[in-house]
């Protein structure tokens, strides 16, 4: 039996439940999740390992394999920079995936945005190989009202399999794992055991902030917030973390300091204790505030927040730096 292993993408509507099924199967909180749409806005790997099950008299045995999976932003139609770059994170996280997971709310209606997900799929001369993934199945009691519901989608794409999950309660994903370790390639392990994700702890920690800001305000705070971390300062024993929280008003502003600093302060606690359960050690955190008009339009500021775009500046910036130094070298030679 081979060792299985490829990249598969998760895909749908905001508030489906991609995130939830993203940390479920992988069995860490890697993204943060609200009841509010748009809560993700990067794409996120979260890596499976799925060990290799033995079955008795050499039948029923299963393949291992590694999983990595990609949680991206909802499907939707931007309208400002910020929703241009979540649909950038989209098509990015589809390209060279081996299979899409289209995860379906049983609760809704099919809407324009379920079907703007599956014309991601139907690019020009390439089959994306595709499951559908019909999740909240706990929020239904006649489970035969699923059946009509498969019968449409079918018609819509030629989905490998239908699968039906629940990825609050995790029903269905022992299945859902067979039959995606089923439809991969065979091929190495990308990530090392102990690794299940790729994203910086940096990062992680700015969004367990902003999570703890989608949670804790109402309205239009939680679209018009972004956090980014200013300094982080590993010790032995205490991680100091300085970060802002950037609105776009100052009325905004406000709301997030609270009175007396308080809003600011439950935010700042929330976020210091999922932290220092993520760390496995303190975290001294400091939190600010700022409006800066307008920085969902910025494309500036936008770029400014995508971490993978930082690292391989960081990463080019040392191999200038690398290329400089050995430019140099013969100018430093001693004779
Ligand atoms: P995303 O926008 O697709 O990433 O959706 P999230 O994972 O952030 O989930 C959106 C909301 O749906 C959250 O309030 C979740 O708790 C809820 N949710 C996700 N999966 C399930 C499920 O299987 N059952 C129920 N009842 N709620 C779910
Ligand atoms: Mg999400």
């Amino acid at each position: 039996m081979p060792f299985r292993s490829g990249f598969v993408c998760i895909l749908g509507r905001p508030n489906a439940g991609k995130s939830t099924l993203l940390n479920s199967l992988v069995g860490e909180k890697l993204a943060i999740i609200s009841p509010k749409p748009q809560t993700t806005r990067n794409r996120i790997q979260g890596v499976v390992h799925v060990p290799k099950r033995k079955g008795k008299n050499g039948k029923n045995s299963k393949d291992g394999g590694q999983i990595v999976l990609i949680d991206t932003p909802g499907v939707h139609k931007p309208d400002s920079s910020l929703g241009r770059k979540m649909m950038v994170e989209v098509r990015e996280a589809l390209e060279g995936c081996d299979l899409v997971l289209v995860i379906m709310d049983v609760t809704r209606k099919f809407d324009p945005r379920d079907q703007f997900a599956l014309d991601l799929l139907k690019r020009p001369g390439t089959k994306t190989k595709a499951f559908l993934i019909l999740n909240k199945v706990d929020l239904i009691r006649e489970k035969s009202k699923l059946l009509p519901l498969i019968e449409e989608y079918r018609k819509l794409y030629d989905f490998a399999e239908v699968i039906p999950i629940s990825a609050l309660k995790r029903n269905g994903l022992e299945m859902l794992l067979e039959r995606v370790i089923s439809a991969l390639p065979a091929g190495p392990a990308y990530f090392p055991e102990d690794q299940i994700t790729d994203q910086p702890a940096r990062f992680m920690a700015a969004e367990i902030i902003r999570e703890q800001v989608l949670v804790n305000t109402q309205e239009e705070i939680p679209y018009a917030t972004t956090v980014i971390v200013d300094s982080y300062e590993e010790g032995a024993r205490l991680t100091r973390i300085a970060a802002t929280i950037y609105c776009e008003r100052e009325g905004q502003k406000g709301i997030l300091v609270g009175k007396g600093g308080q809003m600011l302060k439950k935010i700042g606690t929330g976020a210091r204790l999922q932290i220092e359960r993520m760390l496995g050690m303190k975290v001294f955190l400091e939190l600010y505030v700022k409006a800066e008009p307008g920085w969902r339009d910025s494309r500036r500021f936008v770029e400014e927040l995508d971490w993978r775009r930082q690292l391989e500046h960081r990463m080019q910036e040392q191999g200038a730096l690398t290329t400089a130094i050995t430019n140099a070298g013969p100018d430093h030679t001693e004779d």
